[in-house]
């Protein structure tokens, strides 16, 4: 099989997916996410969509699509923002549309969402499930984004893109070889990884003609879920926030597992530990196909500064008065921002209207138009 048939069956199989079984997100899980680890990033990340609603002229509604959200914790934290700016977002209907296909993490994050009032729909409605938030925003569930109604929509996937199965490629004398998952003869139970002994579909359609490495990995899946943004964004309106470990198209073999947050071989044991691999935005950008602007990535040490984490540090350390809630603070501060944890590995990319990075017709009439507000956090944050 490959290497993609064999991620997706491992992640996300309706029996034995490690997210359909286990999905151990958090400190007593198998991997830990940033909003796992402090509410600032959520909070900012609440922020920045208020900041570009504003941006782009206050619209009467918006979709919050969120895109693999785990626990919940991200969607919360950000709730809990819209909540505390009510005053701001008063004439605007919001609605949140959770997209998870796992069994499971819908269960978690309804729970931590609404307090667990949520109600099954029927098989024929586009999302399976819907409830009420705490603070009263209606939530919808589905399988896929293609279910999600159109709309004016902030999109947002932190830690999802990196989840979807990729295809991995060996340049040899011979050309394009597809690596494969197979059994290992010698010993049945183990698996290895082989040489497709001839050029395979995803050879022929994945590689890009000017690739210069020698060994790629390519996500199809998540080239599909951007083209189908970027139209949906083009469209509708809107925008979308991607954060994710990654490269901007130089790395080469990034495919890993993790279980008990420890490196785990990811041929052994499929189903019980996480797979991964990073995501090479340079791909992502290009199957935007320039429906949309594009913006990063940038570092997430450099995005949450330019969003005020700083401040935000300084009020909520005035604020605490006892030694282990600041000491609790100054260490996911640091597990957030330090070069050497997640601050450098760590990449937000953003897409968004055209026009609302340039006046439509400003070739015409350059002076006439009042500059558009820079975008939070690819610059510092000004909110008026
Ligand atoms: N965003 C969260 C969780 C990241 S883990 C955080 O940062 O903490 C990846 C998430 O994507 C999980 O919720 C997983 O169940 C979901 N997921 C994985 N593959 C998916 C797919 N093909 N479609 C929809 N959701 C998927």
């Amino acid at each position: 099989v490959t290497v993609a048939e064999y991620m997706r069956e491992a992640l996300t199989n309706p029996a034995q997916g490690y997210y359909t079984r286990r999905g151990g997100i958090g400190e007593s899980g198998d991997f830990i996410t940033s909003p796992e680890i402090s509410q600032v990033f959520g909070e900012l990340i609440g922020i920045w969509y208020i900041s570009e609603w504003m941006a782009m002229g206050k619209p009467s509604s918006f979709q919050l699509v969120e895109l693999g959200p785990g626990r919940g914790t991200l969607t919360e934290d950000i709730l809990r923002v819209f909540h505390q700016l009510a005053s701001v977002l008063s004439k605007c209907d919001v609605s949140v549309h959770l997209v998870e296909v796992s069994p499971k993490l819908s269960e978690i994050q309804a729970r931590m969402l609404t307090g667990g009032k949520v109600q099954p729909n029927p098989e024929d409605s586009p999302a399976y499930m819907e409830g009420i938030s705490k603070t009263g925003i209606p939530i919808f569930w589905y399988r896929g984004i293609q279910d999600v109604p159109p709309g004016y929509s902030f999109y947002l996937a932190h830690e999802f893109f990196d989840a979807l199965p990729i295809h991995k490629f060996q340049r040899t004398e011979k050309g394009w070889r597809e690596v494969l998952v197979d059994i290992d003869p010698e010993v049945p139970e183990q698996l290895r990884f082989v040489l497709s002994p001839s050029s395979t579909p995803a050879t022929e359609n994945f590689i890009q003609p000017e690739e210069t490495r020698d060994h790629v990995e390519v996500c199809p899946e998540a080239g599909a879920i951007v083209q189908r943004l970027a139209c949906r964004i083009e469209k509708d309106g809107g925008a979308a926030l991607v954060a994710d470990y990654g490269h901007d198209g130089t790395k080469t073999d990034t495919f890993r597992g993790f279980r008990n947050h420890k490196l785990h071989d990811v041929l052994s044991a499929p189903g019980t530990a996480d797979l991964t691999a990073d995501v090479d935005f340079s791909y992502l950008r290009k199957m935007t196909q320039e429906r949309t602007t594009t913006l990063g990535p940038i570092k997430q040490r450099e995005f949450l500064k330019n969003m005020g984490i700083d401040l935000r540090l300084q009020v909520l350390l005035q604020n605490s008065h006892d030694t282990a809630t600041r000491e609790q603070l100054l260490h996911s501060y640091d597990m957030l921002m330090n070069p050497e944890k997640m601050g450098d590995c760590f990449n937000f990319f953003a897409m968004l209207p055209h026009q609302r990075v340039v006046h439509p017709d400003k070739k015409d009439k350059p002076e006439s138009k009042s500059p558009l507000p820079p975008v939070a956090g690819f610059n510092e944050l000004l909110m008026k």
